[in-house]
């Protein structure tokens, strides 16, 4: 099998190749079952095998027991942008947002179709290059519900934890779920899409406590209520087969490695690549130290001349995927947990290649 190559996008990202490997013989036929996972019944024993097999798998990496609920969605993030205030904002209440960047102010624009939206904190006056302060509690009276993104993909920041609050805590933790051990229980609820840290493009993984699953606020249609998915098991309509199990492949990786040793290369992952940033003459970052992401490590040329021929130079040798989002430029190398440090080490010493070539 031909090498694959270093692939630092931001999602759909890298999968771990023994993953691959096994997703790619499940297509083939699963586990000689004579049938292809692309074909699978998906109210069959085999695939709820699967449901039940991922659903003990987020409960024991979260560390989460049967309070909460596990659910498979489709729709990806934005969907999650619109069902949480479907579901969990009257009309005459009012939801907190912080707003930390492009995926949170989304979410905010969503959340004002279904009630009051108050925005409790923003850095969008710094361009998002650091986060905003956590509200205080007196700030969070009379809310429905706060919502924060506990990691910016787009600019580059990342909370350190989630606080415990007055109010339900919902949180995206799309970009970096699984990379690391955080607070889960205390949010009510957190969601993530799979095509990051936890499989392919197709399926959103939601977690909820179950007493609020008793306040649904409106009547919405099945397909769109969290209490049906919960009721149902997840399997309302035929739900993405294939990356739930892709993703179930991803989540037994995980628990085999365990979180703390995940956690622990992501830090030092993190730590080669901003040091070599901050070293390197033709690079540089604007995001506040302290706030600074494990995940996606958002940087600039110092000269922006040469920030397509730096995207090239990886190119030839094998590295992929460090174009920053389309809305903020520069660069940005994303170190899911499938990224290795020797991944990283790859990059560092093509930057160092690059300067010594370009530096006057
Ligand atoms: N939230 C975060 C933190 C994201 O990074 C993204 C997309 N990369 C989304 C939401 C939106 O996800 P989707 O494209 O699946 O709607």
């Amino acid at each position: 099998m031909s090498k694959l190559k270093i692939n630092f996008n931001a999602g759909p990202a890298a999968l771990p190749q023994e993953v691959l490997e096994e997703a790619a013989q499940a297509v083939l036929n699963y586990n000689n079952t004579g049938v292809s996972i692309l074909s699978m019944p998906h109210r069959g024993k085999d695939f709820s095998a699967i449901l039940e097999e991922s659903k003990t798998l987020v409960r024991a990496l979260c560390g989460v027991g049967d309070e909460y609920e596990v659910l498979w969605l489709q729709g990806g993030g934005r969907l999650q942008f619109a069902m949480t205030p479907m579901n969990f904002l009257g009309a005459d209440e009012t939801a907190g947002y912080i707003d930390s960047g492009s995926w949170s102010s989304a979410a905010i624009e969503y959340a004002n179709y279904y009630g009051k939206v108050k925005v409790l904190t923003s850095s969008k006056d710094k361009n998002y290059t650091e986060l905003p302060d956590w509200p205080d509690n007196n700030s969070q009276k009379d809310l429905a519900y706060i919502h924060c993104t506990t990691n910016n993909t787009i600019y580059g920041t990342q909370w350190k934890d989630i606080p415990a609050s007055t109010v339900p805590v919902i949180a995206d933790m799309s970009s970096d779920i699984f990379s690391r051990k955080i607070s889960f229980t205390n949010c009510a609820m957190f969601y993530a899409v799979a095509q990051k840290n936890i499989g392919p493009a197709g399926a959103t993984l939601v977690v909820v406590r179950k007493d609020m699953l008793q306040h649904i606020k409106r009547a919405i249609p099945s397909i769109l209520d969290y209490n049906l998915y919960a009721e149902k098991n997840s399997v309302l309509n035929t739900p993405p087969v294939f990356a739930i199990y892709t993703s179930m492949l991803v989540l037994r990786w995980i628990k085999e490695r365990g979180l703390d040793s995940i956690e622990k290369d992501n830090r030092r992952k993190a730590a080669l690549l901003y040091k070599e940033v901050e070293r390197n003459s033709l690079f540089r970052t604007e995001v506040k130290e302290e706030d600074r992401s494990m995940m996606n490590v958002c940087f600039l040329p110092v000269d922006e001349l040469m920030r397509k021929p730096f995207i090239g130079f990886c190119e030839e040798r094998n590295i992929t995927g460090i174009a920053g989002h389309r809305s903020v430029g520069g660069f940005r190398v994303s170190l899911y947990n499938a990224i290795t440090i020797q991944d990283v080490e790859q990059l560092v010493a093509v930057m160092q290649e690059f300067e010594q070539k370009h530096s006057k």
